[in-house]
């Protein structure tokens, strides 16, 4: 049974919870204050825990630092009827402090909101942890999907992000964000990890290249791997004996990444950079960013989280960021990919603001091998016709995103909408 622990000082909205959870098979525990909340807490770990922000007295804030000291690993479902922003703020902290947010809801929290935010008991079928994890990698339970990036300018495909997934025998598919931080949390793990993920890319790139594509894939690397001084060796290695070089190689490391202990990534960057592979800072404007690292670190590349993309139309603020952060950019020479572009306007601004790449559902979702290569199949089709329509005058077709983004959904169906990292 799971074990729900609930901090509310509403008590209507305790019970409110505690008999919808109930309902759905949890063992519930209600407070209404933090000291009977951190009595259940240490009486009995919690699997998840509903948090209200607002308690009166104290606030939710405090009890999410508490939370983290105690190295908790449940799933935190967040309340607050202040506005979204404040909302979005807490969940971004708790995250920065490893704390795992399943989801926050704005008060009145609806039934149906809570029920989609608590994990269905029968969805709990097979464990995911370090253990299961081991052998589903040995297993070669991974497998790898590829989202295109296109280059703003012309909206030709210049490179490819692999993401792996973990296809569960039981059936299930389990999208990285759930498997991710296990892994995050054992080196030793993380280390091969990244190195199955390493070789099944370089696997594919035979069938990759051979569909004509020439740009560069990018794998994402974790902070754990730069712990160790050989890491750009047996990485380098790897992947040039399986054929795939590390010129054609992008890392994405998220600047915490870097961060963690800038001495030891300075070493271990520098000489991935001299191996010949490219350096791209992940989720850029999301960590705790410095911009002396930018200066310091051999980066080529940023890629603009997808949280201020998303926004830019809408908000004000979020494309002073996007703009900012495109003008230093190029100032330092760097290569920007806006990441999470979603629709046909989004990519027009972002073109106009000067970006240099563009990632996203609206240009395609991530795919597997069989439907990439059909994809730039039809790429290709696609520039082929463009020329000759340009040679006898005829009007060009605007968008890429006009083709590409419907009839590709590259089985990520279920992963897709349901988290927002
Ligand atoms: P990320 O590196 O920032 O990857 C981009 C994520 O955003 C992917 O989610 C992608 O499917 C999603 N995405 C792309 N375009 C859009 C869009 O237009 N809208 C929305 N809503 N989402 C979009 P995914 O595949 O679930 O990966 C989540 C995270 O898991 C990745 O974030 C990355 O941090 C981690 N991850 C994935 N593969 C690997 C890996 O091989 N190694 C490591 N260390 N981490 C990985
Ligand atoms: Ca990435
Ligand atoms: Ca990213």
């Amino acid at each position: 049974m799971r074990n729900l622990l609930v901090l509310d000082d509403d008590e209507l909205v305790g019970a409110f919870v505690r008999r919808l959870a109930a309902e759905m098979g949890y063992a519930v525990r209600t407070s209404t204050t933090v000291e009977a909340f951190r009595a259940h807490f240490w009486a009995q770990t919690p699997d998840e825990i509903v948090l209200d922000l607002w308690l009166g007295q104290s606030d939710g804030i405090e009890v999410l630092r508490f939370l983290s000291a105690q190295g908790c690993r449940a799933r935190i479902i967040l309340l607050s009827g202040t506005d979204n922003r404040t909302l979005d703020a807490a969940r971004a902290f708790a995250e920065n402090v490893g704390l795992n947010v399943g989801a926050a809801l704005s008060k009145p929290v609806r039934a149906a909101a809570l029920r989609g935010a608590l994990t269905p008991i029968e969805a709990e079928a097979a464990a995911i942890n370090a253990e299961a994890l081991a052998a589903g990698i040995r297993n070669g339970e991974l497998v790898l999907e590829y989202q295109p990036i296109i280059t703003c300018a012309n909206g030709k495909l210049s490179g490819l992000e692999a993401l792996v997934r973990w296809q569960r025998p039981e059936g299930g598919r389990v999208p990285p964000d759930q498997f991710i931080p296990i892994a995050e949390a054992e080196p030793e793990l993380m280390d091969e990890l990244t190195f199955a993920i390493a070789g099944h890319a370089a696997q594919d790139w035979h069938v990759i290249s051979k569909s004509g594509f020439t740009g560069h894939v990018a794998l994402n690397i974790s902070a754990q791997n730069l712990r160790r001084l050989d890491f750009p060796e047996r990485f380098a290695s790897l992947i040039q004996e399986r054929g795939l070089p590390a010129e054609q190689v992008t890392l994405e490391l998220t600047e915490t990444a870097a961060m963690t202990d800038p001495l030891v990534s300075l070493d271990v960057l520098v000489r991935l950079r001299l191996r010949g592979f490219t350096l791209a800072v992940d989720d850029f404007g999301t960590g705790y960013s410095s911009l002396s690292m930018l200066r310091r670190l051999p980066y080529s590349e940023l890629k603009i989280d997808r949280s201020f993309v998303k926004d830019i139309l809408a908000s004000h603020d979020a494309m002073a960021i996007v703009k900012a952060v495109l003008a230093m950019a190029q100032n330092m020479g760097l290569n920007t990919v806006a990441e999470g572009v979603e629709d046909a306007q989004i990519l027009t601004t972002l073109t106009d603001a000067g970006a240099t790449c563009a990632q996203g559902y609206g240009i395609s979702r991530p795919l597997a091998l069989p439907k990439l290569v059909e994809w730039i199949g039809a790429q290709a089709v696609n520039d082929a016709t463009l020329a000759s329509a340009k040679t006898q005058g005829r009007t060009q077709p605007a968008m890429p995103l006009a083709r590409s983004g419907a009839g590709h959904d590259g089985g990520a169906g279920v992963s897709n909408n349901k988290h927002t990292h």
